[in-house]
């Protein structure tokens, strides 16, 4: 179900363990070949598919667009907020749907550039909240080792506007795809600990523009292996992981909640 499709009678009316799902997104440069909203089509997707496969078991809000993409500012079209206004507009979001009395608010992102800020959010509204269920799912992060087995990139190759970025939106909006796709690794390597991927994170972090890491292309990782077919893949394994993760939240909820 969709929150802003519903009247207030009925979202009053509804059983209170339905977990509520938010996707926090980006509008941010994706390289010469993906639109700006990529990462939102992605969440939207995802958030299509959790709907369309848990009907009246689930409450999807609005997503939130524009979200921390300073990291990608040099290239035009990007917009961004601060990691302070996302943590205080997350929180006072979270806060009116525990207001309406629901008890598990799920971020699903689907940005890297959300991860640090959505972990924050989820430890301070928690910690807010400690009776409810609050919780945090990157998409990629959720199927890490299907997709790995799925990834033809090596090294590197998953990262922005990627083999997995690129396949998604070749599935889900085609038309916005522009040829040619880029080719070759593009991933400015620094050294072991600080280097790795979507799938494989290194040891340690270490900032760096996305200017500095796709060495200006504005592609990080591999995109010649990407196809709709792959997308299609990518869809059915992330959207599997997510009902699942759901599924666990909502009983996990109820048991803590009720004591069962
Ligand atoms: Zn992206």
């Amino acid at each position: 179900m969709k929150w802003e499709e519903l009247t207030s009678p009925k979202i009053a009316a509804l059983d209170k363990s339905i977990p509520v799902v938010m996707n926090i997104a980006a509008i941010e440069q994706h390289g010469p070949h993906l639109p700006l909203a990529t990462d939102a089509l992605i969440g939207e997707h995802f958030i299509s598919r959790l709907n369309a496969e848990r009907g009246e078991q689930v409450l999807v809000l609005p997503q939130i667009k524009v979200c921390c993409s300073r990291h990608h500012m040099d290239f035009a079209g990007t917009l961004t907020a601060s990691h302070t206004t996302l943590l205080e507009y997350i929180s006072e979001i979270a806060a009116s749907v525990f207001q309406a009395g629901f008890q598990t608010f799920v971020l699903l992102n689907s940005h890297g550039g959300n991860q640090a800020i959505g972990q924050v959010a989820v430890e301070k509204i928690g910690a807010d909240y400690p009776d409810r269920q609050v919780a945090l799912a990157t998409w990629w992060s959720l199927a890490r080792e299907e997709l790995k087995a799925l990834s033809e990139s090596g090294p590197f190759g998953t990262g922005h506007a990627c083999e997995l970025e690129t396949s998604l939106i070749q599935l889900i909006a085609p038309h916005l795809v522009e040829a040619p796709v880029p080719d070759g690794l593009h991933y400015e390597r620094m050294f072991a600990q600080a280097d790795g991927d979507m799938l494989s994170a290194g040891s340690a972090s270490l900032y760096r523009s996305m200017k500095e890491i796709s060495g200006g292309s504005g592609v990080v990782g591999a995109v010649e292996t990407a196809s709709a077919e792959k997308g299609q893949r990518i869809s059915d394994i992330v959207t599997a992981q997510l009902v699942r993760f759901v599924d666990e939240l909502r009983d996990y909820g109820t048991r803590r909640t009720y004591g069962n």
